[in-house]
């Protein structure tokens, strides 16, 4: 029987939807060329953290606030369904200050953030250095964010994708989209080498690679592939109690003790490799933070592929001109952060209703004007 609805991409925003979806009782089948979570999901950091700026729009901070209330509920339902922790847990944040210069333009960005609501302190050397001991003796203090939370993102998706299919939901892992099936003005479902699977819907959630479909609705899809890379460390002794956080990078301690250190930020089109350049300057970065770190095993080193676009804001809603198709993709630094709205937007979308919260900063129509 065809499905009511096709999600193309098992990342955490494409198994958040297929667990939403399934939950209200929707038909769907979530494809993914490779793994669930195999993609920029299973790459990343996986820090649930809100850091607004002048440049945020209000109603962007209104969904990211949104989604990282949904974690507790949405962790705790996924544990109860498939038996997994997927390491959701308290990581606060601090912010260093390295250098004099950098003094001010934190206190700044503090005094702002917590005129809009965020939870934010600085703290003076003496101060980070009492909660956060194994420091660079030379900070000169940090912005304190007690609030913020982590996760590991692969099991995340996996445990969504889980639920999903206890649910309802179909998961094809190793199933590559080769093109979308159209009729007129309506997507109608989508081919996989010789096979058709028809659908009603059907979802873009195939981050980095949601450009791929441009052709097909005739418009360019500006997503593009910015590279992240990552290294692990493992050392003896006590883990870090906060992620820790400069202007070169950034650094935390995951549920199984190993500690690390991100990240690069590079356009290199579709090539996910970590490289011995971007690793250097991580392995470099880790002890400016924390010197012990000097002496840590070099345990793994991976990159991924976020979905970028011109404004830093993802693309949610209806394509123009199209019927039978919504994208979800372009999530850059916060597709895990935003993955539980996300995947409640869309519900909404596909139901007809009006999205709970304003989807207009998201609104896929501020770039995509089909040609006529
Ligand atoms: C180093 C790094 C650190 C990060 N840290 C954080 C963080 O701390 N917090 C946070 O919120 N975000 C973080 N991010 C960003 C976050 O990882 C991404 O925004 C998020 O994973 C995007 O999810 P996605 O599901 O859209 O894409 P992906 O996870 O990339 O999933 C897309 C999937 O689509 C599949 N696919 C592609 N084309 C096709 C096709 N034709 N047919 C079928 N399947 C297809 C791929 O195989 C892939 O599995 C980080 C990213 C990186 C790289």
């Amino acid at each position: 029987m065809s499905p009511d609805v096709i999600v193309i991409g098992a990342g955490a925003i494409g198994t958040s939807i297929a667990y939403q979806l399934a939950k209200a009782g929707v038909r769907v089948t979530v494809v993914d060329r490779g793994q669930v979570g195999g993609g920029a999901t299973g790459a990343s950091a996986g820090m649930i953290q809100i850091n607004p700026d002048r440049r945020t729009p209000t109603a962007l901070t209104a969904l990211e606030a949104e989604s990282a209330r949904l974690f507790p509920a949405l962790t705790a339902e996924l544990r109860e369904r498939t038996g997994m922790d997927v390491g959701y847990r308290p990581l606060p944040l601090l912010h260093l200050a390295l250098h004099a210069e950098e003094e001010p333009s934190l206190r700044a960005h503090r005094a702002w953030q917590a005129d809009h609501g965020v939870a934010v302190a600085w703290l003076d050397r003496t101060a980070a250095l009492d909660l956060e001991p194994s420091l660079n003796p030379d900070v000169r203090g940090a912005l304190h964010y007690p609030n913020d939370y982590q996760l590991m993102p692969l099991a995340f998706a996996q445990a969504l994708a889980r639920t999903a299919v206890d649910l309802g939901a179909t998961v094809r892992e190793g199933t590559g989209v080769d093109r979308l099936l159209t009729e007129g003005d309506r997507v109608v479902g989508v081919a996989i080498g010789d096979e058709r699977l028809h659908a009603g819907e059907v979802v873009i959630a195939n981050g980095a690679w949601a450009s791929s479909w441009s052709q097909t609705f005739h418009v360019p899809i500006p997503i593009r592939p910015v590279r992240g890379q990552m290294v692990a460390l493992r050392t003896i002794g006590t883990t870090l109690r906060h992620a820790v956080s400069s202007f070169e990078g950034y650094m935390l301690t995951k549920a199984d003790g190993t500690t690390y250190v991100g990240t690069t930020l590079e356009e290199a089109g579709y090539d996910a490799r970590p490289t011995a350049a971007g690793v250097a300057g991580l392995l470099a970065l880790a002890p400016r933070l924390v010197p012990r770190l000097a002496d840590a095993t070099l345990t793994a080193a991976w990159a991924g592929l976020r979905p970028g676009t011109a404004d830093g804001r993802p693309l949610i809603g209806r394509i123009p001109g199209w019927q039978g198709s919504v994208i979800a993709a372009g999530h850059f630094r916060e597709g895990i952060l935003l993955a539980p709205i996300t995947g409640e937007l869309v519900v909404d979308l596909l139901a007809g209703r009006q999205p709970r919260l304003p989807v207009d900063d998201v609104d896929p129509g501020r770039f995509l004007v089909r040609a006529a």
